[in-house]
């Protein structure tokens, strides 16, 4: 039984030598975050800088070749979520939501775009937020009504984004929308806005169970950035945010691994200390089945994840469906995991502000962002039926 991920057979030298290093510097920098619920946001931007100042967010694209629009090393990318994860999911949030933002410049952008905002994304000097889901369009993407508009002066955006990790945060955001103003999915196209403009409005701030610094934002003819606007050509969007949302899935995949290996080494020593009926709850064969059935489904959530961004890293034709097997299980499987460890607490897993309640909360809006469950199961059969 594979007792790490890095046990697991997908990995290069490179990996096993970095892992180790960033779980170190991990513990060391980040320990002060580990119970942080994320506030106004504030922390998430000083670990996203702290990451680019010590090096790490190189290793989440591929900076130098930058110019070559090679898709980042997802096996590494993977691996520093379920480090982050395993000791703060604000941490994780911090790392991921900015990666999410620059995956669509890091995959699809033009040279000039990779070699402009790539640099900045690795110093960790120019945070991007992904602004693509709707009041009225979350799984339905191709429903999105926010529009961009070409004037004599340059691209407009208009509409309402929700859901938006790093809303009023963010020096700039990746923006979905309508051009031309039609329906369908070969409308969309993404381009670039400038944070810190006045037309961008930060409307309401969403408070939710996960350190998730999200919010609504509405573009108010918000003129989009002066130079390389449009990410991928007009009415490249929508396949540009499916890669992207695709690339992410092993990722997020990890991060539950992460969550639920925590829970499992929480479970594990309180089940050793905790007596009842005269031995502790650990003698207790029920107990041990709970150890047994989270310690399998763990490996089997860090084996698909891993055959993912494998299979990512390695062109495979099935990456794209082992994504979102591996999303689904593993945050599924991450939710059972931190429930059994709430159980195997007993009162003290309800208590406020323990490991395993926070856990409790932080991992279930897993199960809905970077498509739902739901969405997923869809997408499985689907390259099931090759339809
Ligand atoms: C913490 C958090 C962070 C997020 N970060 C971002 C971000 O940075 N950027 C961004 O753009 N978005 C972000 N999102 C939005 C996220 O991607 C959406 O919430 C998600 O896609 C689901 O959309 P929805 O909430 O509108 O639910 P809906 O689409 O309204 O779905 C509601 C329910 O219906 C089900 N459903 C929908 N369609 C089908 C179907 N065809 N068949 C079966 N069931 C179906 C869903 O599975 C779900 O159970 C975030 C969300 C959360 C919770």
């Amino acid at each position: 039984m594979a007792q790490t991920s890095l046990d697991l057979p997908f990995f290069s030298e490179a990996h096993r030598r970095l892992v180790p290093a960033f779980r170190d510097w991990t513990r060391r920098e980040l320990g002060p975050y580990e119970d942080s619920e994320g506030g106004d946001g504030a922390d998430a931007k000083l670990i996203f800088q702290k990451l680019g100042q010590d090096g790490w967010l190189r290793h989440s694209v591929d900076a130098a070749g930058n110019a070559t629009g090679r898709a980042p090393d997802l096996r590494m990318v993977c691996l520093m979520r379920e480090a982050l994860a395993y000791s703060s999911a604000m941490a994780d949030v911090a790392f991921s939501e900015p990666w999410l933002a620059i995956l669509p410049l890091a995959l699809c952008g033009s040279i000039e775009q990779r070699l402009h905002y790539v640099p900045r994304y690795c110093s960790g000097s120019q945070l991007l937020a992904f602004a693509l889901s709707e009041p009225e369009a979350g799984s339905d993407v191709a429903a999105i009504a926010a529009t961009v508009t070409a004037t004599h002066t340059g691209f407009v955006v208009d509409g309402t984004k929700t859901w938006t990790s790093n809303s009023g945060l963010a020096d700039g955001y990746v923006v979905f929308g309508r051009m031309p103003a039609q329906p369908g999915k070969a409308a969309i196209t993404a381009v670039l806005v400038d944070g810190s403009r006045p037309e961008v409005i930060l409307e309401r701030r969403l408070r939710v169970l996960s350190p998730h610094t999200v919010g609504t934002l509405a573009f108010r003819a918000c003129p989009a950035t002066d130079h390389e606007p449009v990410i991928g050509g007009i009415g490249g969007g929508f396949q540009i945010a499916m890669r992207a949302l695709e690339v992410f899935r092993p990722t997020v995949a990890a991060a539950c691994v992460g969550f639920a290996r925590r829970a499992f080494d929480e479970a594990l020593a309180r089940c050793k200390e905790r007596r009842a009926f005269g031995r502790s709850i650990a003698e207790h064969q029920i107990i041990q089945a709970k150890l047994a059935d989270m310690a399998t489904r763990i490996n089997a959530a860090s084996m698909l994840t891993y055959l993912a961004a494998w299979g990512s890293d390695t062109g495979s034709q099935e990456a794209g469906a082992n994504a979102s097997v591996a999303k689904l299980f593993a945050s599924e499987a991450a939710g059972a995991v931190v429930d059994e460890a709430v159980q195997i607490f007993g009162g003290m897993g309800v208590v406020t502000g323990t490991v395993v309640e926070r856990l409790y909360r932080h991992v279930r809006a897993f199960r809905i962002f970077d498509g739902t469950s739901e969405i997923q199961k869809l997408i499985i059969a689907k390259h099931l039926l090759n339809t």
